[in-house]
């Protein structure tokens, strides 16, 4: 991992192992025909494609903050088959890289409870039980989101396992939030739905300097274009409403947008035109 993060005015952010996995490329792509989104992401025979979980350590002048948490250490055997696992989840490894022990992480913010961004929340301690992997943050979601996790539907419960969040229900460390949130100078949490009922979307300002974590509405650089949703996504429609307004404002700011799912680009600014004009790869070792 790189251990120099990208610079937001006060903040640096830097990217995390949460694991990487396979998933069938047409699932992630949606509606766009393969001989199209192919044209834009690198696929296997067999139709999948790597994707990464990348959690995002914001650190600042008084706040640690993590935004996701990765796939987690609690996989069952045909849960690794299923997903395919190609990196071992190594958050807590890669925070002690820069000095930081898990029990210094003041806030987790989860975009949303599936599995592959809430599995890193609760880990499988030393005992052999789970435990909460940052014990002493609070941990920010969005309460629509909180109420589809303790009673998911049907299709839902596919994503939303009770082993990541269980521990949680039952800690003081669980904040729900209402619609938006400051969770520190300039960092802002919102609502946007879309992806899921409660999904929420972080907004870093900082000395003129911007940056959108989009989660699920925008999991890799391939996925600009709004009409190239997700066959996850629960809403597409919203999906696709916000995730327009919300590049087009951060193309028009200038803003780096990061990457949680692409494993070749972490962030990237986009000129008005759609392409790239700036990027940022936090990987010095191709891994
Ligand atoms: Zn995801």
């Amino acid at each position: 991992m790189r251990t120099t993060g990208l610079t937001v005015g006060e903040y640096e952010i830097f990217w995390l192992n949460g694991g990487s996995f396979k998933l069938d490329g047409g699932a992630m792509f949606g509606p766009v025909p393969k001989s199209i989104w192919s044209t834009r992401y690198p696929v296997e025979q067999n139709n999948n494609i790597l994707l990464t979980a990348s959690p995002m350590l914001i650190k600042g002048p008084d706040s640690l903050i993590l935004v996701e948490s990765g796939i987690g250490n609690k996989l069952t055997a045909k849960q690794r088959q299923i997903f395919q696992i190609q990196r071992e989840w190594d958050v807590i490894g890669d925070l002690k890289k820069l000095g930081i022990s898990r029990h210094d992480i003041d806030t987790v913010v989860l975009t949303h409870g599936d599995w592959d961004h809430a599995g890193g929340i609760v880990m499988t301690g030393a005992s052999g039980e789970p435990e909460l992997s940052f014990p002493r943050a609070r941990h920010l979601l969005q309460r629509a989101e909180w109420e589809d996790i303790c009673q998911p539907c049907t299709r839902s419960s596919a994503a939303y396992w009770p082993i990541n969040t269980d521990a949680l229900n039952l800690s003081s460390q669980l904040v729900l939030v209402e619609e938006m949130a400051t969770v520190a100078p300039g960092i802002t949490v919102r609502r946007t739905g879309g992806h899921t009922r409660g999904h929420q979307v972080v907004f870093i300002e900082s000395q003129g300097e911007q940056a959108i974590h989009l989660g699920d509405l925008f999991p890799t650089r391939a996925h600009l274009n709004p009409l190239w949703v997700m066959a996850y996504d629960n809403f597409p429609l919203e999906v696709i409403e916000r995730k327009k307004k919300l590049i087009h404002q951060g193309m028009r700011d200038q803003a780096w947008f990061l990457f949680y799912h692409d494993p070749f680009c972490e962030a990237c600014k986009f000129g008005t035109d759609g392409k790239p004009s700036a990027s940022w790869s936090a990987r010095t070792d191709g891994a």
